[in-house]
C-alpha cells in the first residue's frame, strides 16, 4: 500500500506542528510520499511564509532595501530548525535566495521558497530523500499545467524511491524558470504525485477535521462530511469551500484514487473521504453548501425572444468580445439574465451593454451588482421532491429576497442568488433546515 500525504501551512507553521506532522506519518508506514506547504500562520494575526515571501520580492524587484523582510522570513524557519534540534543549516540557500531576489528572478520563483526550505527541514526531519519540485512538475512555455509529460518524469523519478518528501506548490518551465500553481495550489501537487506513484489514498491534512458542510467562519461547528463525490466537491470547491484546491481533483479522479481530508490537529477523526461514486446515502438530503460574493447580474429584456434564433448566442458574444466569462444564465420567456463576477466586469461594464445592445437588439438592459451566489449540492436532491420550495420557504422566513434560483440540469446542485448582505443570513437558514 502507497499513501501519499499533503500537509497545509498552518500544519506546519512551527516546530511543535511538525512534531505532530512527524507521528502522523510515522504512525503508518504507507505514508511513503509527504507534500509540505509553506509554514503558514501559527495565530490569526500572523503572516503565512507565502505572503511575507511576495512582499519580501516586490521590495527587491522595486530595487528597495529587503533585508527587515528576509531576515523576518529567515527567523520563521530558524524557529522551526532549533525547535526540532536539526543539525540543518539553511545559511547557504539563503544567501543564493538573497541574491536570486537582487537577480530579480521572479515573483513565482520568490513564492516557491516556502514550499522548498520546509521540505527541506521535513526531509531532514523525517530522515526522507528530497525531490525538487522544479525538476519533476512540468508546466508549457505558455505557463500551462503539463499534466502528461510531468506524469513520465515524476514516476519515473520516484519509481526507485522508497520514500521521499517533493514541495507543494511549485514546478518549473521547460526552460528551467519556476513556476507556480494558484495560491492553495500545494493541494494539487499532492493529487499530481499520488497519481504519478499510483497511491491506494491521497491523505490531505489540514486544520478541520473533513469538509465540513458549511463553511465554519459562517456556520458555529458545522457537521462533517462523511463521503462526498468528486463532482459534488466541485461545485462546492468552485464555489468558495476552499478546503481543497479546486483543481486538486483532477489528477487522482482519473486513476480513481480517493482523498482523505485529515485533521493535522486530531489525527484520531475520520475525515472526509472524497470519492468517484458511493452507494452511501448522505445523512441529509443536502452534502454541503458553498457560496460568493461578488457578483453581477445584467438583465436584459426582449419581447418575443424565446422563438428569435440565436438570441442567446449573440449576447455571450458581448461578454466574449470582452474577455469576460459567465458563471450562470437563468431564462425566461421574454428574460435572460447572465451573472458575471463584479471585479472583472465593473470596468467594462458600458463597452459590454453597448455590444449587447449593437450584436443582439434587446428591448432594455438592466445592471445589478452586490450579488452573492449559493450553490446547494447533493447528491440525494435526485431522489427527494421539493427541495427548491423548501428552500424558497426557509429563505422566504428569514426575510431574504431571492434574486435567482437555477437547478442543474443534473440535479445535483441548486444555485440561489441573494444581495451580498444576506449571504450568510441565507447559508444558516439552508444550513437550519436541512442539518441542524
Ligand atoms: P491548508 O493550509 O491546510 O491547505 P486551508 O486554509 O487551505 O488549509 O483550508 C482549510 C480551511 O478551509 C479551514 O480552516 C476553514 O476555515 C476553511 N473552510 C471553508 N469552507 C470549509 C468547509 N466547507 N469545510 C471545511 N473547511 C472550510
Ligand atoms: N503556500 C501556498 C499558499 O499560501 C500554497 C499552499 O499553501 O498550498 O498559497
Ligand atoms: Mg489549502
Amino acid at each position: 500500500m502507497k499513501t501519499v500525504v499533503k500537509f497545509g501551512g498552518s500544519s506546519l507553521a512551527s516546530a511543535e506542528q511538525f512534531k505532530k506532522v512527524a507521528a502522523i506519518v510515522h504512525a503508518d508506514e504507507d505514508r511513503k510520499f509527504v507534500i509540505p506547504s509553506a509554514p503558514g500562520k501559527r495565530f490569526s494575526a500572523d503572516k503565512k511564509v507565502t505572503d511575507m515571501l511576495y512582499v519580501c520580492y516586490a521590495k527587491a524587484k522595486a530595487g528597495e532595501d529587503f533585508s527587515q523582510e528576509l531576515k523576518l522570513i529567515k527567523e520563521r524557519f530558524q524557529d522551526i530548525i532549533d525547535g526540532l534540534e536539526l543539525d540543518l543549516s539553511l545559511a547557504e540557500e539563503f544567501s543564493r535566495i538573497e541574491q536570486d531576489f537582487k537577480d530579480h528572478k521572479g515573483t513565482n520563483y520568490a513564492a516557491s521558497r516556502g514550499e522548498y526550505l520546509n521540505s527541506l527541514i521535513m526531509a531532514c526531519y523525517l530522515d526522507y530523500e528530497f525531490v525538487d519540485a522544479a525538476e519533476v512538475i512540468r508546466f508549457d512555455d505558455s505557463g500551462n499545467f503539463d499534466a502528461e509529460t510531468t506524469n513520465q518524469i515524476l514516476s519515473a523519478r520516484l519509481e526507485p524511491l522508497e520514500r521521499a518528501v517533493i514541495p507543494g506548490f511549485y514546478g518549473s518551465r521547460e526552460s528551467g524558470k519556476v513556476k507556480t500553481f494558484s495560491r492553495g495550489g500545494s493541494d494539487i501537487t499532492g493529487s499530481i504525485v499520488a497519481r504519478a506513484v499510483k497511491a491506494d489514498v491521497y491523505e490531505n491534512w489540514t486544520d478541520v477535521s473533513g469538509f465540513l458542510i458549511a463553511d465554519p467562519r459562517i456556520i458555529d461547528s458545522p457537521e462533517v462530511i462523511e463521503t462526498i463525490t468528486y463532482r459534488e466537491l466541485r461545485e462546492l470547491a468552485y464555489m468558495g469551500a476552499s478546503v481543497l484546491h479546486e483543481e486538486a481533483i483532477f489528477p487522482v479522479r482519473r486513476e480513481g484514487i480517493p482523498i482523505n481530508i485529515r485533521n493535522t490537529n486530531a489525527p484520531e477523526d475520520n475525515g472526509t473521504w472524497i470519492v468517484e461514486s458511493t452507494c452511501q446515502k448522505s445523512r441529509y438530503i443536502i452534502t454541503g453548501i458553498a457560496g460568493k460574493k461578488g457578483f453581477c447580474a445584467v438583465n436584459i429584456e426582449k419581447d418575443m425572444m424565446n422563438s428569435e434564433i440565436g438570441f442567446g448566442r449573440k449576447v455571450l458574444q458581448a461578454f466574449e468580445d470582452h474577455g469576460i466569462s459567465f458563471e450562470h444564465m437563468p431564462s425566461g420567456i421574454d428574460t435572460l439574465t447572465v451573472f458575471v463576477h463584479q471585479d472583472e466586469f465593473a470596468d467594462k461594464e458600458q463597452k459590454v451593454t453597448a455590444a449587447i445592445h449593437r450584436l443582439a437588439g434587446p428591448d432594455s438592459i438592466e445592471i445589478e451588482g452586490d450579488l452573492a451566489l449559493i450553490a446547494v449540492v447533493g447528491r440525494g436532491m435526485k431522489s427527494t421532491q421539493g427541495t427548491a420550495g423548501r428552500i424558497f420557504s426557509a429563505l422566504a422566513t428569514e426575510h431574504v429576497n431571492i434574486k435567482m434560483i437555477d437547478q442543474g440540469s443534473s440535479e445535483l446542485n441548486i444555485i440561489i442568488g441573494v444581495a451580498d448582505e444576506d449571504f450568510e443570513a441565507a447559508i444558516k437558514a439552508i444550513y437550519e433546515l436541512f442539518v441542524a
